[in-house]
């Protein structure tokens, strides 16, 4: 069985914040990341909200920097290995894979969000072929072509900004009258020609034949439906969490994230959570990036006082 004093499931800021410092306090540090290091930075297109970059960073170049620099001071970090389940056990923690079993003495669960579906009939069958959840991945296959984003939030402005750079039309289809995403953001994405906004409407089904062709909406103040040809359609309603593998260990909230309390400890002794995954936070790279630190300072005081009792 591989060993470790810690064990960090989720290699996105939050986690390899948290061995960045857990591998300089010379604590034996892996991180078990289900796919590849970096989590959310490696789907943004460019983060210039986090200090200390006046001229913003490219999110994979911010993941890759954490990855390098957790690496530097020795974790250990186990990629495309999604951690099914966290058992409590003497003396620790077993985090299965669907490979391997991994024994720590603690563990921090930094496992994120994943995106929300909307559900309706189409999305599942043309995923891949004209739905996507990840403008940064799938973007520059619509060069010149009409795309829809779904949602109001930062993230949905965000991407369909980033989308105008290959699209030819955008158009953002939302709930309400208003948006939920920052001012800044909203700003630029009114002013940009190639945007159109679908208000007080939400998507009922995705047609077409091998791919996404059209959209059927429905307006939620007049109950009126209609038609909108597309070539693809970008989801980006919010997200849930991933905390199915601790769920027996922890509190949860009403909508499945991680309660803790301001030092990242959940009700289980040992077991820390930090990040997006966590209740009532305000899910940003500069708030993940301080539960990681936080949470990792928290294990190394916990697997301190275990050398103590024994
Ligand atoms: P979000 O803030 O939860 O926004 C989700 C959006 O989707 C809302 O506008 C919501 O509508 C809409 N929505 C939810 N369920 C829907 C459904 N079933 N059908 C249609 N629309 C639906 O999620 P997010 O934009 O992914 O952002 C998540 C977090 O990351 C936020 O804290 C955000 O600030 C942060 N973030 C920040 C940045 C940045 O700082 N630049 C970038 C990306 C994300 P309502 O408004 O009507 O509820």
């Amino acid at each position: 069985m591989n060993e470790a004093d810690l064990v960090i499931v989720g290699g996105g800021p939050a986690g390899l914040t948290s061995a960045i410092y857990a591998s300089r306090a010379l604590i034996d540090t892996v991180v078990i990341e289900k796919m590849l290091p970096g989590g959310q930075p490696i789907l943004t297109t460019f983060i210039e909200n986090y200090p200390g970059f006046p001229d913003g960073i490219s999110g994979p170049e911010f993941a890759e920097r954490l990855e390098s620099q957790a690496k530097k001071f020795g974790a250990r970090i186990v990629t495309s290995q999604p951690v099914r389940e966290v058992l409590q056990v003497d003396n620790g923690f077993e985090i299965k894979t669907e490979e391997e079993t991994f024994f720590a003495k603690a563990v921090i669960i930094a496992t994120g969000t994943s995106p929300r579906k909307l559900n309706v009939p189409g999305e599942d069958t043309f995923t891949g072929r004209g739905v996507s959840y990840c403008a940064v991945c799938d973007g520059a296959f619509y060069k010149d072509k009409v795309v829809a984003v779904v949602g109001g939030g930062d993230s949905a402005i965000v991407e369909a900004i980033y989308l105008t750079r290959f699209a030819s039309k955008v158009y953002v289809i939302h709930r309400r009258d208003q948006l939920r995403a920052e001012k800044i953001l909203q700003e630029r994405a009114f002013s940009n020609s190639k945007i159109t906004f679908v208000w007080n409407t939400v998507v009922q089904s995705i047609d077409g034949n091998r791919r996404v062709e059209l959209l059927k909406l429905r307006n939620v103040k007049t109950e009126e439906i209609s038609e909108l040809p597309v070539d693809g359609i970008f989801i980006y309603i919010g997200s849930t969490p991933n905390s199915s593998m601790v769920r027996n260990l922890v509190e949860l909230d009403e909508n499945g994230f991680i309660i803790t309390d301001n030092f990242m400890k959940t009700k289980t002794p040992g077991l820390f959570a930090a990040g997006d995954v966590r209740s009532n936070t305000f899910r940003q790279l500069a708030t993940a990036v301080g539960d990681g630190a936080i949470a990792a300072n928290s294990a190394e005081k916990y697997l301190g006082e275990l050398i103590w009792k024994h």
